[in-house]
């Protein structure tokens, strides 16, 4: 992708998410000779839905609280994302996010176009109740326009199992039907799939084993730094771990631990507490910059965004990058290791593996008879398997980096479904 448009870029462009992602959308149209009608259509999300929800907090007052629901494209099929409950949300950013989700809906081939859901709130400052009330309310807010059919949601960031059940319940009492396919990453006894708390960082793990493969690199052995030790960081640094993989590095919001002999990962997850910290109890600590130029065959940033830059790609040592986080490299940084010769695994295609058990789990929703855990990880396998060399392979082919090569495979459904429909 080195080109003048990505050289014109400045910083702040560059790390603003819906500016890089609207950019390499157009590129990936244009690869594959779409019209500019189509980039037009797929820049934004079709529709972006803002709600107020009024909540009676616990001391009798009320609190009105901002959310969003962005609706991406829905010419595949309904639309499909997360809700995050955070301070920082903003209608750019679940834009963006909503066109991410339909991205990765098209790399693992699932029939679903992206949405997204936020609410500007801080859960961690509210009381269970509190929670509760504000959940069953979005719900309330948005059910004109959601259902199992038009959009389905999920957790993201700040959001768990157990605000999948209020939401759920809430919009079965205004469905007036037991609708279990409403939403995603549900308790296990209301409808939730086996495997799916796990499934981000299996389909990482999975994306790490193929690229190993390509670079000729044996897992067993090699030398991995994971940046990041929350839900996915901890979990794939056990499964990369488990399969003989060395995890020399690994990070948190505070700093990192290195031995080049392998950390011992089982005594550090029974250490990290519930936001994925673990390295302030331990004197010896590296910076999280020390830590992504370390010398290893692979490196998983897995924490937050734009942590890989063109001021610290010269210096990346790492052969292959997996990216689990969404958006931990920049587009300039991008073309810098793809330069040199790193192979770049990219978010859309590395992190694919949770929208894609919750598609599982909507399947076994709709259809009412449910999978074991090892059935699970058996499609799991096959979906990200095909969606990795589909887009390496595509790399290969068009001779584009992985990063470009993904946005071509994830929007051509969608391109193709929506000039089908006679959108465009
Ligand atoms: P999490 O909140 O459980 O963990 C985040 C980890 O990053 C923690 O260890 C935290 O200490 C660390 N961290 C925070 N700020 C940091 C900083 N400035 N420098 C270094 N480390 C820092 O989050 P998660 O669910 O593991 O998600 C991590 C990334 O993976 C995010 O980008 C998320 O969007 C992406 N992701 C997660 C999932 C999932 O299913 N969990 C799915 C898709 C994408």
């Amino acid at each position: 992708m080195a080109d003048k448009e990505t050289e014109q870029m400045s910083n702040k462009d560059e790390q603003d998410i819906l500016k890089s992602t609207q950019t390499i959308i157009r590129k990936a149209l244009e690869k594959l000779g779409y019209s500019k009608e189509v980039f037009e259509l797929l820049k934004e999300p079709m529709r972006m839905i803002t709600v107020k929800i009024p909540v009676r907090m616990d001391d009798g007052s009320v609190k009105v609280f901002k959310g969003f629901r962005a609706q991406h494209n829905d010419a595949v099929g309904p639309t499909k994302g997360g809700i995050r409950f955070h301070p920082n949300v903003t209608e750019k950013e679940v834009s963006a996010l909503s066109i991410w989700m339909s991205l990765k809906c098209g790399i693992v081939d699932l029939p679903y176009g992206g949405g997204k859901g936020g609410i500007i709130c801080d859960p961690r400052n509210m009381s269970f109740r509190e929670v509760e009330r504000l959940s069953r309310g979005y719900v309330r807010a948005i059910s004109q326009f959601v259902g199992p059919t038009k959009d389905i949601p999920a957790p993201d960031v700040f959001t768990n199992s157990q605000i999948m059940a209020w939401m759920m319940d809430e919009y079965s009492k205004i469905d007036e039907f037991n609708s279990p396919g409403f939403i995603t990453g549900k308790p296990l006894v209301l409808g939730g799939s086996h495997g799916r708390e796990s499934a981000t960082a299996k389909g990482v793990t999975i994306c790490i084993r193929e690229a190993a493969r390509k670079k000729g690199i044996d897992l067993k052995g090699a030398r991995v730094v994971v940046q990041g030790f929350g839900n996915a960081g901890s979990y794939l640094s056990k499964f990369l771990s488990d399969a003989g993989a060395k995890v020399i590095g690994i990070s948190d919001v505070h700093g990192g631990l290195y031995d080049p002999d392998g950390l011992d990962i089982n005594y550090l997850l029974d250490r990290r507490d519930s936001f994925g910290t673990v390295t302030n109890l331990f004197k010896d600590t590296i910076t999280n910059k020390e830590l992504l130029e370390l010398d290893c065959d692979i490196l998983v940033p897995a924490a937050i965004e734009n942590q890989i830059t063109e001021e610290n790609a010269p210096n990346i040592k790492a052969k292959i990058i997996v990216e689990a986080a969404n958006g931990p490299t920049t587009l300039k940084a991008t073309e810098i290791l793809t330069r040199r010769g790193i192979l770049i695994v990219p978010d859309v295609l590395a992190s694919a593996g949770g929208v894609t058990v919750s598609y599982f789990e909507w399947v076994q929703n709709n259809q009412g008879y449910y999978w074991s855990e090892e059935e699970i990880e058996e499609k799991l396998e096959a979906v990200m398997v095909k969606a990795f060399n589909n887009v390496y392979e595509t790399a290969v082919n068009r001779q584009v980096d992985m990063r470009l090569a993904a946005y071509m495979v994830g929007v051509r459904k969608m391109a193709e479904a929506s000039k089908f429909r006679g959108w465009v």
